[in-house]
């Protein structure tokens, strides 16, 4: 497939791979074989037009590799490129740290020095005309909470109104300390929420519509995945006109356009669209619709969690219910838009229109679920969710593929430049590739390879002589194993759990065992935890999910990582049970297609957690033999970096002691 850009017959710009090692003096760096190897393919992505998938380890200053020929084409089309990533800590990274750096060095090259501009959903930004105009009521969550809870929201909206007097940006992350999500939700909206920046009182100085137009004059865009995708989606244009984008952390693409496209419905929210509909309509039809809601409290509190795979029929009565009192809600509330002149009307009734789509929308989209007989059909999983301490049960409903839509909205309308360290999985593209809804044509993956001497540097260590593990927790051959290594790193320990209760298991079971610190997740924030764990050599750090991304800890204080088992998905978690389902349905090899990617992908972000810079060295145990024995090893070792390996107990022992000395 090829991509029409902006074409540039005379680009008088000097070419990518200069401008790279322009950069790079400038900022004290050395070249990078990958790093070079990077930047040409990104700007031979860039002329022919063809999306690139590029593997790029750690170390490689991929960030630089591909801003570097963004850059240069915005400059020759005069178009934003826009820079999506996962996480914030990585739009940080590259708004306050790379780009700034890389402008100043690429300054006297270009024709003016680079622009860039973060740009958020309008959720993060304070809404003006809100702060001050009679919006209805939001706090539904009040009676869920107790007194205490209440109250500090009430001095944390204090803080929110008090900044909102001197803040210049709007921005929710400059607001420090964090406000809690119930104290921000009264002062901010939702892009469906908003009244338009031409209808609003607020609207020429609205924070949203301003960090849109400042991000409209930039040379780099950088965003993150879920606004790209709603973007991309073309219901409500978000980003400025681009033609060229570039996924950092690809790896986390589908699951964030995932969250984006799964839709809720449960008491709270159907009570919230009673609730701003109320005053609006005729009491009676607004009563319906708060009846549909008691029937699905009831239904919902009564039901068992996970998948829902046939449609019970009181649950289909009670979402067509749902569906139908909302419609004549939506009817009763006539015409959209009008109310010109009085903009708190016209704010009350986007508010209900917003709540009572969402929730008519959501049932047809639930009760269209099982429109078709046979599994490999259906396009939707639906399960519910039960209650937690903070929120009642909500029935959820995702696609089982989300390939179709990112390959019609995404990579249809323009060049798209996918980079991770982790993407070939099982040593091939194919299976991201697959996720993301590319064919077999119009698309390169290429691996850039990594700065690290993985084989020199790091050991993989399987302890195939451990039993698999079970359901019952960690088996006391764990614990002994787990505490033998920590004592020959002398601490210096990444534990990555596959769940947060084997994580506080290990650490109650070793916390007195072992003489040096050991902290668990959960114990203080994680941002906390990790600096005192990369501050603190002989100290522990035991966690889960988000240790096995987030951790970037180089240098000494982290000689070990140690994985309890292959991070396959939980066998009870609804989506990627239901897509193992589908894929086997249509005659293909669930298992590995789902939860063995997932595994790798998840094993191959935390093996990475060891090697963090040049001079870093280790061991990575993994504990559960199956890496070793089974029969999809292969296909998950392949996935990992080269290190050394091994299966003997006694060799990574031996090298962590040789380290700790
Ligand atoms: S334009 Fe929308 S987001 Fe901006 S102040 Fe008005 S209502 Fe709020």
């Amino acid at each position: 497939m090829r991509v029409p850009l902006t074409a540039v017959p005379d680009s008088h710009l000097p070419p990518a791979d200069s401008l790279l090692s322009v950069a790079v003096n400038a900022l004290g760096g050395s070249e990078r074989q990958g790093q070079i190897t990077m930047v040409k393919a990104v700007q031979q992505a860039i002329d022919d037009g063809d999306h690139l998938a590029v593997q790029a380890g750690t170390g490689t200053g991929k960030s630089l590799a591909y801003l570097v020929p963004s850059i240069r084409h915005a400059m020759e089309t005069d178009r934003p490129v826009v820079v999506s990533t996962a996480t914030i800590a990585l739009q940080r990274q590259l708004v306050d740290r790379d780009l700034p750096r890389l402008a100043e060095a690429l300054a006297q090259e270009l024709p003016h020095e680079p622009t860039f501009a973060i740009l958020k959903g309008r959720r993060n930004y304070l809404c003006r005309y809100k702060l001050t105009a009679a919006w209805p009521e939001d706090d539904e969550q009040d009676q869920l909470f107790d007194a205490r809870d209440v109250s500090a929201t009430g001095r944390m909206v204090q803080r929110i109104q008090e900044w909102a007097e001197e803040t210049e940006t709007g921005d929710r992350d400059e607001l420090v300390p964090g406000v809690n999500e119930q104290a921000w939700r009264q002062f901010s909206v939702s892009a469906q929420e908003c009244l338009g920046a031409s209808r609003c009182p607020s609207g020429a100085e609205c924070f949203a519509e301003l960090a849109r137009a400042r991000a409209g004059e930039v040379d780099v865009v950088v965003t993150n995945h879920a606004l790209l995708a709603i973007d991309a989606m073309g219901e409500l244009p978000v980003l400025p006109e681009h033609e060229l984008v570039v996924v950092d952390e690809a790896h986390e693409l589908v699951d964030r356009v995932t969250s984006v496209v799964t839709g809720e419905l449960s008491e709270t929210s159907v009570a919230l669209a009673v609730r701003r509909v109320g005053r609006l309509i005729d009491q009676p039809i607004a009563d319906q619709l708060m009846e549909a809601s008691e029937d699905l409290k009831a239904l919902l509190a009564a039901a068992p969690p996970g998948r829902v795979d046939e449609l019970p029929e009181v649950l289909g009565l009670t979402l067509a219910l749902v569906r139908d009192s909302a419609a004549r809600c939506l009817t009763a509330l006539g015409p959209r838009g009008g109310d010109k002149d009085d903009p708190d009307k016209a704010g009350q009734r986007k508010a209900a229109f917003t709540a009572l789509d969402e929730v008519h929308d959501t049932a047809v989209r639930m009760l269209e679920a099982y429109g078709h007989a046979g599994e490999a059909d259906r396009a939707e999983v639906v399960w519910l969710d039960g209650a937690t301490d903070r929120r009642p049960p909500v029935l959820r409903v995702a696609p089982l593929n989300v390939g179709g839509m990112l390959r019609d909205k995404l990579f249809g309308e323009r060049t798209v430049v996918l980079t991770s360290a982790t993407l070939a999985l099982g040593g091939s593209f194919d299976g991201m590739a697959r996720q993301w809804g590319l064919g077999d044509k119009g698309w390169q993956g290429i691996d850039v390879g990594s700065p690290f001497d993985h084989p020199r540097a790091g050991i993989l260590y399987v302890a195939k002589h451990l039993p698999q593990p079970g359901r019952d927790g960690l088996p006391q051959a764990y614990l002994d194993e787990i505490a033998e290594l920590i004592e020959a790193a002398g601490g210096r320990t990444l534990g990555l759990f596959s769940s947060m209760r084997a994580a506080k298991a290990a650490t109650e079971a070793l916390r007195d065992r072992l003489d040096v610190p050991l902290l668990c997740q959960g114990d203080d924030s994680t941002m906390l935890l990790v600096k005192q764990f990369a501050e603190d050599e002989p100290t522990c750090l035991f966690g889960t999910l988000s240790l096995w991304q987030g951790v970037d800890v180089p240098g000494p204080s982290l000689r070990l990582v140690i994985i309890d088992r292959v991070p396959f998905p939980r066998p009870d978690d609804p989506l990627t049970s239901a897509r193992q389902r589908h894929v086997a349905a249509k005659g293909g090899n669930g298992f590995m297609t789902v939860a063995a990617t997932h595994a790798a992908l998840l094993l191959a972000q935390g093996t990475g957690r060891l090697l963090r810079s040049q001079h870093d060295k280790g061991v990575i145990a993994v504990l559960d033999p199956r890496l070793a024995t089974a029969r999809y090893s292969g296909f998950l070792l392949g996935s990992l970096p080269p290190f050394w390996r091994t299966t003997d107990p006694a060799v990574p022992r031996a090298a962590l002691r040789r380290l700790a000395e």
